[in-house]
């Protein structure tokens, strides 16, 4: 059961915990439902399972206890009307647009979403007949201007990978309903508990669960949060399409998400300090960081994050490629791990990973150099953090 009333660290405890009480072993904490099938006692029991009773399950493709669980719990925390677990993060959002989308449609998208998000996009969607347009979605203008009669939403990403630039919500929702359009916002980067897009008028929030919300780099999955209507059509489109999660995998992302905003606080915090401590080191050129007054996006951050920009950082070396080479071999406690948001910080080098297929010029148009890295700050004591990098630094 959720109580809006109470605070989210108090609902990502509890959240989606009591339907198991009601069943048959009251275990303080939900067990693993390893099945992938569920027997009735009669035919009266199928059709129970066919009306729609939410503790009756069938066939774990369909749904399965450990689904719902963390499905509630994501619902309450993000405050939206429903939600669906899925297999990773590309699996909910394949869900969210070919649920939703048919030939014919058009979506306008920030030309800075995720990679796979936007292969997904063009390499994908495009064979089925939706259309894209890929813009700058920080401008109000641009994003207008690409608005046509087939177009059905706006797709953005809270702040993005890797220069955390932040997308103003409230704008974007704003002008999505005023031409009759949904605003779909991947929030992975900063997590219900530091910012809830719902709340400031998106139709549907997406996460890859892989990352803040499990955020112990052991479970893949995804999750989509919102309008009642939409999670239908993506939940009917998941189970044709088969993206269903693992039971275990869903306990995992219920159980690791327990502590998120313990978490989150603690992310914070430590990006901040070390954003601040790297931003005066002779080897960097630049720091990215929306909790610095130098970060463009410095005061939509405050205005719409209260509780901290969390834990994702970039910075600029002064040199290149070898820099970041030698630095990689340096860092003692940081790991060079392409994926973030777990507990133990880790670098990563987006040219040579997350934004390999991109051209020079497009490299150079989004600002992401040689020298860029993009840090995951994990929840480390924050002086040892500082001090690994600083010692890396020293030594180039
Ligand atoms: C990782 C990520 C995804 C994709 O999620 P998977 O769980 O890897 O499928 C989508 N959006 C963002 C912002 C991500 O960081």
């Amino acid at each position: 059961m959720s109580d809006s009333a109470q605070g989210p660290s108090t609902r990502a405890v509890h959240s989606g915990q009591d339907s198991d009480r009601r069943m048959v072993t009251r275990a303080k904490t939900q067990p693993i439902y390893q099945t992938s099938v569920f027997v009735y006692d009669s035919l009266e029991q199928v059709d129970d399972f066919l009306a729609g009773n939410p503790d009756n399950y069938m066939y774990t493709r369909l749904g399965n206890p450990n689904h719902s669980a963390v499905e509630e719990l994501l619902r309450d925390l993000e405050g939206g009307e429903d939600a669906l677990f899925s297999a990773s993060g590309m699996a909910a959002i394949a869900a969210a647009l070919l649920g939703r989308l048919s030939a014919g449609d058009h979506l306008i998208a920030s030309r800075e979403l995720y990679g796979t998000t936007q292969s997904l996009i063009e390499k994908e969607l495009a064979r089925f007949g939706i259309g894209a347009s890929l813009v700058d979605i920080a401008d109000l203008d641009a994003v207008r201007a690409a608005i046509t009669p087939r177009t059905r939403l706006i797709y953005t990403e809270t702040a993005s990978n890797p220069l955390v630039r932040v997308s103003d919500v409230p704008a974007l929702a704003a002008l999505a309903h005023a031409h009759g359009l949904k605003l779909l916002v991947d929030n992975t980067f900063l997590s219900p508990v530091l910012y809830q897009p719902l709340r400031d008028g998106a139709d549907l929030v997406i996460h890859s669960t892989t990352k803040y919300l499990n955020g112990h780099s052991d479970a893949t999955g995804g999750v989509l949060v919102g309008d009642a209507e939409w999670i239908a059509q993506a939940r009917r489109f998941q189970i044709n399409a088969g993206g269903s999660a693992s039971p275990f995998e869903s306990w995992l992302t219920f159980r690791g998400a327990k502590t998120l905003a313990l978490r989150m606080a603690a992310h914070s915090r430590n990006a901040q300090a070390l954003a601040e401590a790297l931003e005066g080191h002779p080897q960097v050129a630049r720091v990215h960081y929306p909790g610095l007054p130098s970060h463009p996006d410095h005061a939509l951050a405050r205005r719409l994050f209260r509780k901290g920009a969390s834990g994702m950082l970039a910075f600029t070396l002064k040199g290149g490629l070898d820099q970041v080479d030698r630095l990689i071999g340096l860092l003692q406690r940081a790991v060079f791990a392409p994926s973030l948001a777990g507990v133990a910080s880790s670098i990563t080098h987006p040219g040579k990973t997350s934004h390999r297929a991109l051209s020079a010029a497009a490299l150079a148009q989004l600002e992401i150099h040689d020298g860029t890295l993009r840090v995951s700050v994990g929840i480390e004591d924050s002086e040892d953090i500082i001090a690994d990098f600083l010692q890396a630094l020293d030594a180039l």
